[in-house]
Formats: C-alpha cells, structure tokens, sequence
C-alpha cells in the first residue's frame, strides 16, 4: 500500500511556485496579490482563511484578508467585490464559503471577474472546465487531479466511483476525470444520497474518490482488493482526551480500507493541504495572465 502524501506534495507544488515568484521578482515585477474575504467570525472559516494568508506570503505573495461583521449587507460586500475586480493590484480573490443566510451565494458568486475567480465557482469557469477549455479548477477536484497525476495513477479506462456530487468536488471531479484527454479517459459513475445499493458500485471500482462528509463511511467489505482510495472527506470527531477536543477523520475507514488499497490518501494529510496549494497555482496563473507572462 502507498500512502499518498498531501503534505509534501502541496509543499513540493508551493516550492515550483516560490520558485517562479522570486525569478519574476528579480525582473522588476510586483508580488502576486491573493485577497480573502470572510462575513462573519466563523472560527473554522477564519482558521482556515488565516492558513491561506500564511501560506501565500510564506511562497512570496502579498495576502490580506477582508473580514467583514456578520450582519454585511449583500449590496455592501457586492460594492468590496466590485472594488476587487478593478483593482488592478489584485490578482485572485476568494468570498469564504458559507455566507450568512441573507446574502445569495449564487448572486456574489457570478458578480466575481472570472480572471480572478481563483477558487473557480464562477459558472464561466465551470463552463470553460466542462468544454476542456482552460480555466481556474476549483481546488479541490483540481489538487486531486494533481495527486492522482504525480502518483502516475493510470485513469484511463478505469472505473471511478465518486461519492458526492457537489459543485465544489465530486461535480467537476466527475467531468475532468472522463474527459478524453491524458489524466482522464476513466468511466465514472458520481453517487449521491439517492444512490441505490452504493456497494455495488463500489465493490466495481478501480479508484473511489470520497467526498460525502460522513465520517468513516466507505468500510473495507464495500472496495475490492487493490483500490485507489482518494478521500476528500474532513471530518469532527468528539475527542475529549485531544487538546482540541476533537479529532479529524475522513469518509473512510481508513483502518480497515487500507489493508485492501493499492494507494490510499491519509486524513489529515491527504486532500486538504493540496486545496490550499491549488489556490494559490491559481492565484499564480491570474498573475501570469494579467502579467502575460509564460
Ligand atoms: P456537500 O454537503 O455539499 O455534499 C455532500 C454530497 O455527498 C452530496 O452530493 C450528498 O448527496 C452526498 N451524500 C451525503 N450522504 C451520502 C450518502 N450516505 N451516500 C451517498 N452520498 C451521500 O459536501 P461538500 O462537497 O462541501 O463536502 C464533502 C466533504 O468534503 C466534507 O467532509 C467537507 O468537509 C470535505 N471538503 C474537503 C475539502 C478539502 O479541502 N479537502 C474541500 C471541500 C470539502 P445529495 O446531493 O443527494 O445531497
């Protein structure tokens, strides 16, 4: 079994970048300039918000981060994005998600420049992804992508079972993986919870890729011996005994399903620390296309 590693690969991705970053640094150009936005202090979305700022000045761009009270209006943080979108100093800027109820997700989401929609949820840059066009990827399906692409994990004509069909996982995921092209080229089929009898699927496939929410739910009876395992799954659970009091596990049982897995990502470890690095290779890329830089 093969322990993929999230970890070092996102810290292998943010290198190149840090890398590239410095040489047009040295070429007189400015820092590449990712901005976050939070409404409201949700302490999960501002811990992972101030990660993002971390890691993108840690590559050697500027990062800041716009929280704004709870009880925003949807017009004012719609002003802050429209502000955002003619400030030629930034280059990619991310609305955390969720938002406070009042204010339409859809709505702010479609007012973002696609050029700087570097989580990629702008339907402009779902359409480009979904006609092979390039785009920002959102990041997740986009660090698994990765993954599976630096751990040579052959996809072509194989079966891929994705568990949950959200826009910002298991959707795109579905749609780059059977795309005819190299890293693709694999029959999926995307499950959901109105899926029937999901251990028939599953016992069927090559490589599963998990991203339901459900603590430990793929078990090791439902995969077969040799499996890809991808789990995108992050999950509390009450651990009394941990400074925390809680502790982070995936949708699989990863105990049990490894002693059957060919590869399998661990929790924490896995998925997430590459959600962050694809963000910032995106934020990367808005830099070069603003800058036309190859
Ligand atoms: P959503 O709640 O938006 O979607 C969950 C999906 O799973 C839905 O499609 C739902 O089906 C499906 N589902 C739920 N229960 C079952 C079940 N019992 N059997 C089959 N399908 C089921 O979740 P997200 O996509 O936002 O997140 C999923 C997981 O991934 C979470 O644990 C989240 O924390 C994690 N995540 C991790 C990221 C990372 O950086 N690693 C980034 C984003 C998310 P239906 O559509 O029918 O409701």
């Amino acid at each position: 079994m093969i322990l993929i590693d999230g970890k070092n690969t996102a810290a292998d991705i943010k290198k190149e970048i840090q890398t590239e970053v410095a040489h047009w640094r040295q070429q007189g150009y400015r820092p590449p300039n990712l901005v976050a936005v939070l409404v409201g202090n949700d302490p999960a979305s501002l811990t992972y918000v101030r990660s993002k700022e971390r890691q993108a000045k840690q590559i050697g761009f500027n990062s800041s981060l716009i929280q704004l009270p709870f009880e925003t209006t949807e017009q004012t943080l719609l002003n802050i994005i429209s502000k955002l979108n003619h400030d030629t100093k930034v280059d990619g800027y991310i609305i955390q998600l969720p938002l406070p109820s009042h204010i339409d997700s859809q709505k702010v989401i479609m007012a973002i420049d696609p050029h700087k929609d570097v989580d990629g949820f702008h339907p402009l840059n779902l359409g480009k992804m979904l006609v092979g066009l390039p785009a920002f990827l959102p990041a997740t399906p986009y660090g698994i992508i990765e993954l599976i692409k630096r751990y040579d994990i052959p996809t072509d004509g194989k079966d891929v079972l994705i568990i949950g069909r959200s826009l910002i996982v298991g959707r795109p995921l579905s749609i780059l993986l059977s795309q005819k092209r190299t890293g693709g080229n694999a029959t999926v089929t995307l499950a959901h919870s109105h899926t029937k009898n999901l251990k028939h699927h599953s016992l069927k496939a090559d490589i599963i890729i998990t991203a339901l929410g459900q603590p430990n739910f793929l078990k090791a009876d439902m995969v077969k011996d040799g499996v890809v395992i991808i789990d995108a799954g992050i999950n509390e659970l009450a651990a009394p005994e941990t400074k925390r009091g809680y502790r982070l596990v995936g949708d699989v049982d990863f105990k049990g399903v490894s002693l059957k897995a060919s590869y399998i990502t661990p929790v924490p470890g896995g998925v997430g620390p590459m959600t962050i690095a694809m963000l910032l290779k995106n934020t990367w890329k808005a830099y070069k296309l603003h800058f036309k830089l190859s």
